[in-house]
């Protein structure tokens, strides 16, 4: 047994949308089996860890809703450790409205706010920018749960949140905090969860430049899998390589 617990992405890695990567799913099929801990890692903020473990379970995957960690509970997790019970004010979607009132903030209209939390808001408006950020203009901190510019869906690449809230960004000259992946940021919440050292854990994903950077950044060790996005021809081209690559997780079965 190379590694005793593992952090798992979700798109690319467990399931393309609503179809389901059978070798992934036997793969986590096998750590519930033999009670190796595992835990889903996700920067979709918009939805919530019920909604994920609920999805998960659907196609046969074990998981539990606290094996989800989403940018969303990872941002409620890092704003706790700053200032419990602070005052926030929100874009985005059911996911981070969840993970922020679970995590006893007050969510405010207001701007004057001790934070602008941002998720992907595909119901945002120009009110919603003005008051971010006359917020971050009056001294609020600016969070964002994940910076990625685009997102893959079946109508092709749209907008992500890096993009949505680089609007705010440019607006105030202030750079937000982010805390998805490949920040070490969302790696810490789920590694505290987890409960291992990080020399006996690996992350696994199929995203080098979200997945295997965060796991470079945090000091973990990498398993890259070819189901998603990056391509088995990338690589050689990669300057810092994952620990380890294969095809699909069926190939990492006789590790576990
Ligand atoms: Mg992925």
């Amino acid at each position: 047994m190379k590694y005793k617990g593992y952090l798992i992405d979700l798109d690319g890695t467990m399931y393309r949308g609503s179809e389901p990567i059978k070798s992934a799913r036997d793969f986590v099929k096998k750590l519930h089996k033999n009670g190796t801990p595992y835990m889903f890692i996700t920067n979709n903020s918009s939805r919530s860890q019920k909604d994920i473990s609920q999805k998960l379970n659907d196609m046969g995957v074990p998981a539990t809703q606290e094996q989800v960690v989403t940018s969303s509970v990872a941002a409620a997790m890092y704003l706790k450790g700053l200032n419990q019970g602070a005052s926030c004010y929100l874009l985005g979607e059911k996911g981070l409205h969840e993970a922020l009132e679970d995590g006893g903030f007050s969510i405010t209209d207001d701007d004057n706010c001790d934070f602008v939390v941002m998720g992907i808001d595909r119901h945002i408006t120009y009110e919603k920018y003005a008051k971010a950020c006359l917020a971050i203009r009056k001294g609020a901190a600016f969070i964002v749960t994940n910076s990625d510019t685009a997102i893959p869906t079946e109508r092709g690449l749209l907008p992500g949140n890096g993009a949505l809230s680089s609007v705010i960004a440019v607006s105030t000259g202030v750079e937000p905090i982010a805390v998805g992946k490949p920040e070490p940021v969302i790696m810490e919440a789920a590694l505290s969860k987890l409960g291992l050292e990080k020399t006996d854990i690996a992350m696994i994903g199929d995203n080098y430049h979200t997945d295997i950077r965060a796991g470079i950044n945090a000091g973990i060790d990498t398993i890259m899998v070819f189901t998603g996005v990056t391509r088995k021809e990338e690589l050689p081209g990669l300057e810092k390589k994952p620990t380890h690559h294969v095809a699909d997780l069926r190939e990492w079965m006789a590790f576990i």
